[in-house]
């Protein structure tokens, strides 16, 4: 398959470049961005140049902040190419919804990219949760804004996400882990005074059996960066992901620990929904940012000086 990638960031160069490369079913043609190159790639100014000049692309893959995707988006659709969209898929419930209805009409297969549920303890965390009755999940989601995201403004502009940028992937486990979206019952959202977007948040949730959940996203945490999940079930027993569900533990014991494949394993993945004529664009992630957005307490905090 002929791939395109739109913006040319971070996680085009960190995580799409190699994954692409890598496979030999998968050619990368070409990029566009509008101020970016990348060495030994055909880079153009816009997705419109990319594909004039590429008719054979015959997939794009949108790695842009959530703000541009669903423009850029709605255009690869109407030329018939697939569509790879970065997560989150859309900066709003009702975009994504746009967008699959175009791909739906138009016969092209869209991707909602939620790469943290191609982790490889998430799928053997759902197998274990699905034998147990389940009383509590707790998401410990702290990590340096300062560290991980240097010079990205566009991440406490509005549509941005602030601290949902990396919450918005524990969601994605926790959707994936309980087979469905949750619902948001209450949450606090900490926003800078000279922010758009939220630094901090708490949310207060419940999963389809009444499951209680809180999660806990902290963009301002120094030392030791957490990416952790805890699940109880009944009988004390314990299950929890770190660093993201690259490992498992199970009643305190480590019982797996494996290299991450994430952006491998979600280009096989694409590659599979176009053979099957399938799309996967599933916003339960989003909508529960979105309710947290809807129910939460917005608290103003301190300016934040990156
Ligand atoms: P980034 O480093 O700021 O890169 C974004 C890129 O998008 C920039 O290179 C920019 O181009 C390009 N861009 C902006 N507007 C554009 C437009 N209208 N058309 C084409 N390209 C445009 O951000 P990032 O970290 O790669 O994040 C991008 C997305 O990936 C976000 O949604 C984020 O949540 C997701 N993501 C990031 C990570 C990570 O570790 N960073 C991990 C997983 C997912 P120029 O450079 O040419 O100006």
């Amino acid at each position: 398959m002929k791939i395109g990638l739109v913006g040319l960031g971070k996680i085009a160069v960190d995580q799409h470049i190699p994954a692409i490369r890598n496979n030999p079913r998968l050619e990368l043609v070409a990029g566009c961005s509008p101020r970016s190159e990348v060495e030994g790639l055909d880079v153009y100014r816009s997705l419109d140049e990319m594909l004039q000049a590429h008719p054979e692309i015959e997939a794009v893959a949108i790695c842009t902040p959530p703000q541009v995707r669903q423009a850029i988006a709605e255009a690869a659709i109407a030329a018939g190419r697939h569509v790879f969209l970065e997560k989150p898929p859309a900066a709003t419930l009702g975009e994504g919804e746009a967008l699959q209805a175009l791909a739906e009409a138009r016969g092209v297969t869209v991707l909602a990219g939620w790469h943290s549920r191609f982790a490889p303890g998430v799928e053997p965390a759902r197998a274990w949760m699905a034998s147990r009755s389940i009383e509590s999940i707790r998401i410990e989601w702290r990590e340096n804004v300062r560290q991980w995201h240097p010079g990205q403004r566009w991440i406490f502009e509005p549509g941005g996400m602030g601290v949902f940028d990396p919450g918005i992937n524990a969601l994605s486990i926790v959707t994936r882990l309980l087979g469905g979206g949750v619902v948001v019952q209450g949450a606090e959202l900490r926003v800078p005074s000279n922010c758009n977007e939220p630094i901090q948040a708490d949310l207060r949730m419940k999963g389809g059996h009444g499951t209680p959940i809180e999660a806990h996203f902290d963009f301002l945490q120094e030392g030791v960066q957490t990416w952790s999940i805890y699940v109880a079930a009944a009988g004390g027993e314990t299950l929890a992901l770190h660093m993201g569900g690259k490992v498992m533990e199970v009643n305190g014991k480590v019982v797996l620990d494996e290299p991450e494949r994430e952006y491998p394993r979600m280009y096989e993945h694409f590659a599979r929904l176009i053979a099957a004529h399938r799309s996967d664009l599933d916003m339960s992630p989003l909508r529960a940012v979105a309710d947290a957005r809807l129910v939460g307490k917005h608290v103003s905090v301190e300016p934040f000086v990156e």
